[in-house]
């Protein structure tokens, strides 16, 4: 499954604030993660999506992996969409 490019562009909108390529911040708010009970807060780079490298980033299915809607579209850093 794939989020349409609209799509995350209004999350990631959400995520910073401003429209891409202003730079947003983790969504991630998963209990089991080293950021534990807060936000994650990483920052994020519009270009760096999908890379392994600092402000790397990926669009997140939150709770369906079906649903391509921006309610079920974390903007997450690299490191908590990888985590469980
Ligand atoms: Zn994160
Ligand atoms: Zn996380």
């Amino acid at each position: 499954m794939a989020f349409p490019e609209s799509v995350v562009t209004a999350a990631w909108s959400r995520a910073g604030g401003a429209s891409p390529p202003n730079p947003a911040m983790c969504e991630c708010k998963q209990t089991t993660h080293d950021h534990s009970f807060v936000r994650c807060r990483k920052p994020l780079e519009w270009a760096n999506r999908g890379k392994e490298c600092s402000g790397a980033w990926e669009a997140h299915h939150l709770k369906s992996p079906k649903e391509d809607s921006a309610l079920n579209c974390g903007i997450y850093c690299w490191k908590c969409h990888k985590s469980k």
